[in-house]
């Protein structure tokens, strides 16, 4: 199927990135169409509070955030899809967006399909993420204040992670799958010198203990030198075992850099193809906040008003 409209812009992706490009291009009369993608929302749908969004001195859950954005953008004409983008083709204008066999054309694309945090794969992780398990330090710190925590990962992220609980957890102990680390020498030794830092390595988590209502209780940890399981009491387990960029799609279409994140020109949202556009998570492996994910996705739009101005 062919919608024959040649939209003005197309966004892919509806986390804050997404959505916010979403209120600004509408607001600039652009028409937007969201394919908000198999996770509306994003990643903010699969934490609970969330304290640091600035507006919300009370905190506010994540799904609810995100459908007060999603309402925003609607309010002002943006059109939104639960409907997964599979396949680009931005080999001329106006490009074109499949959604399986649909086809959609547009002369300017916002994409903003976020990243996803690598997970262990374990049953609990569903139950639990939220309720004591936890991809995002930052988020999700607070929350443990004078509690028992670990950090799974051996990287950067880890010991950042690691280190900044400890302003809340009274002891974090970190659990890493080898003996060697992948983290740089300063980072290893900054956890190595914090006193509410313990490191176990050559464990992998092979299950996490707890419920929804009273949150997690311990982990199973199996040596990976010998197999060996134990129990380990805590009250909280964060994965910092690194994320990936949901650009699948994007491969030998546009410009990736070595990690597979989008590459936006200086410090604009422009990418290697002139109307299309990257904000949010996709295209920032640092930051990873919803709120500068937000600021990039009203760069994006009017990014792309400046482009449609120029056609
Ligand atoms: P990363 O460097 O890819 O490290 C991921 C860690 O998680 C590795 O230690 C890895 O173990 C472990 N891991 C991966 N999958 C696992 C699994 N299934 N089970 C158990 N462990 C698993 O990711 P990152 O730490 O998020 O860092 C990403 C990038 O951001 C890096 O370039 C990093 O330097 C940078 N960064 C920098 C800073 C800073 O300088 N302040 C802070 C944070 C991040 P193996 O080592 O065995 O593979």
């Amino acid at each position: 199927m062919t919608d024959k409209t040649i939209h003005k812009t197309i966004i892919i992706g509806s986390g804050p990135a997404g959505l916010t490009a979403a209120i600004y291009a509408a607001r600039a009369n652009l028409d937007p169409i969201v394919f908000e993608g198999n996770q509306p929302g994003g990643q903010l749908t699969i934490t609970t509070d969330v304290e640091n969004y600035p507006g919300f001195p009370d905190g506010v859950l994540g799904p609810d955030m995100m459908d007060l954005f999603r309402k925003q953008a609607q309010k002002f004409g943006a059109q939104c899809f639960y409907k997964h983008v599979s396949r680009v083709d931005f080999s001329s204008s106006p490009f074109k967006v499949y959604v399986e066999d649909e086809e959609h054309l547009t002369k300017s694309v916002i994409i903003s399909t976020g990243a996803s945090a690598r997970l262990l794969g374990l049953d609990a992780e569903n139950e639990l993420m939220g309720h004591g398990v936890s991809t995002c330090a930052t988020c999700d710190g607070y929350f443990f204040k004078d509690k028992e925590i670990v950090v799974v990962g051996g990287g950067d992220s880890a010991m950042e992670e690691a280190n900044f609980l400890t302003k809340f957890a009274n002891k974090v102990t970190i659990l890493h799958r080898r003996e060697e680390f992948r983290a740089s020498k300063i980072m290893i030794d900054r956890s190595l010198n914090n006193p509410k830092i313990d490191i176990i390595k050559n464990v992998v988590v092979s299950d996490i203990f707890g419920s929804q209502k009273d949150g997690v209780s311990s982990v199973l940890l199996t040596n990976t030198l010998s197999g060996e399981e134990s129990k380990f009491n805590c009250d909280g387990v964060f994965y910092a075992i690194g994320h990936n960029p949901n650009t699948e799609q994007f491969q030998n279409v546009l410009d990736l850099d070595e990690q597979g994140y989008i590459q936006t020109k200086g410090k604009s949202t422009i990418t290697n193809i002139s109307g299309v556009f990257a904000c949010g998570d996709v295209q920032d492996s640092y930051y990873r906040q919803a709120v500068t994910a937000a600021g990039t996705g009203c760069m994006a739009a009017m990014d792309a008003e400046k482009y449609l101005e120029s056609l």
